[in-house]
């Protein structure tokens, strides 16, 4: 039966919500947890700061006692204590000054801090103000950046260096993550070899291993193994079982369109079942979700620009969802193309672009075979299916550092 051509969209739904959840949970320490998939939700036990304290170095003091003297600038004010940063005050003296600095607790009482460049420091330690701050200056409140009892992270969540930060700033020093998703990638075909070896006739360097190899790594999940096999029935079926035994996900890239030498499909068939779609997507095109020897796989094309196109957008989604993590499209940046055409088609187009004067423009060779305009491009431009390109319409621009 020939594969079903699916929308785009609907292909990318699919992928998002097929697989269920495949890895387990656990406690590490914040340190380990550098991205990880967060697997809880964060509510902050305190306020953060936890007390109100000083933006500056200078004095702390009650602008509504100072503001009782007639003339501010002659007027003297004692320096009744000195509250460097993690010391507790004392409640402020009436009529007096506090020597404070920053990230020291605001003293009962006080309810601005003058920077000390903005004081005269008297020949017998008393102070007088060049001018009167306002309330509240120079003050961060408690809860500033975090309350007590607010939400701040979710289960599902890439954790990056800031949201470690975060998590420090609350007091926290262990989080439970979701064990990495473990992967499994399986190339395919005779004609492939790996790089280091010379190549013999008919032979080509097998460069979607190493790709996928880093693309999974950037994302976060453990490569298992990688393993090449030539197009042949039992090899194939072989290093499908031994592959499902280690992992929690394959990946493989060639070998699932509907030829004769499409040995990847026969194999699933045989031993599991098998979905497999013509997405209405350029490049891209056949893909397969399956399980086999009751492992999932996800069989992506082998064309190397499909192979890249098909994993940055169909096979992430999937692989998010197994690893824990929430459902999230990638961002689009509204930008517009530097170019028209009137011709439609009838897929999504995926054009490899790079961005100059701030317009989308496309790489001159978009053909699905060759990996070389990736690398100088800056991402995609999304052409929905039957859209004309306008010069100067915005179009969806996707960068690679998105996925
Ligand atoms: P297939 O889906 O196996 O028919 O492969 C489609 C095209 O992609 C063919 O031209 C293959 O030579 C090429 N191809 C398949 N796998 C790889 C790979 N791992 N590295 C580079 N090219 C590949
Ligand atoms: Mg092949």
């Amino acid at each position: 039966m020939p594969p079903k051509m699916m929308p785009f969209e609907e292909a990318l739904t699919f992928f998002q919500t097929c697989l269920p959840t495949l890895v387990e949970k656990e406690s590490v320490p914040l340190a380990s947890a550098l991205g990880k998939v967060l697997a809880e939700d964060i509510v902050s036990p305190i306020n953060v700061p936890p007390a109100a304290n000083s933006a500056m170095d200078g004095y702390a003091l009650n602008i509504d006692q100072a503001s009782e003297h007639a003339d501010t600038k002659q007027t003297p004010f004692q320096v009744s204590q000195r509250i460097p940063a993690g010391h507790a005050p004392s409640p402020l003296v009436t009529g007096t000054v506090a020597r404070i600095f920053t990230g020291a607790e605001i003293p009962l009482g006080a309810n601005a801090v003058i920077m000390q460049e903005e004081v005269r420091v008297n020949s017998d330690d008393t102070i007088s103000l060049l001018r009167l701050p306002s309330a509240n200056e120079n003050i961060r409140p408690k809860g500033q950046d975090v309350a007590s009892g607010q939400s701040i992270l979710h289960s599902g969540q890439h954790l990056n260096a800031m949201d470690i930060g975060l998590l420090a700033s609350i007091g926290i020093n262990r989080v439970t993550i979701f064990k990495p998703l473990q992967v499994g990638i399986l190339t395919t075909g005779d004609e492939l070899i790996a790089p280091g070896t010379p190549l013999q006739d008919g032979q080509i360097y097998n460069s979607n291993g190493p790709m996928l190899q880093g693309l999974l790594t950037q994302s976060g999940y453990q490569v298992i193994d990688v393993t090449h096999c030539l197009d042949d029935k039992a090899a194939t079926e072989s290093v499908l079982q031994n592959l499902a035994n280690k992992v929690d996900i394959i990946l493989s890239s060639g070998g699932v369109s509907v030829g004769e030498e499409d040995y990847v499909k026969d194999a699933i068939e045989r031993n599991g079942t098998i979905n497999l779609w013509k997405v209405a997507m350029k490049p891209g095109k056949p893909i397969v979700i399956a399980k086999v020897f009751n492992t999932p796989l996800i069989g992506l094309p082998g064309n190397p620009s499909s192979t890249l196109v098909t994993y940055h957008w169909l096979a992430n989604a999937a692989l998010r969802r197994a690893s824990g993590q929430a459902i999230q499209r990638p961002k689009p940046i509204p930008v517009k193309a530097s170019f028209s055409r009137n011709k439609t088609i009838s897929r999504d187009e995926f054009l490899r672009v790079s961005i100059q004067n701030g317009q989308a423009k496309p790489h001159p060779q978009q053909s699905s075979g060759a990996l070389l305009p990736a690398c100088e491009s800056d991402g995609y431009l999304h052409i929905p299916a039957g859209f004309e390109i306008n010069q100067e319409d915005s179009y969806d621009f996707y960068p690679f550092s998105t996925f």
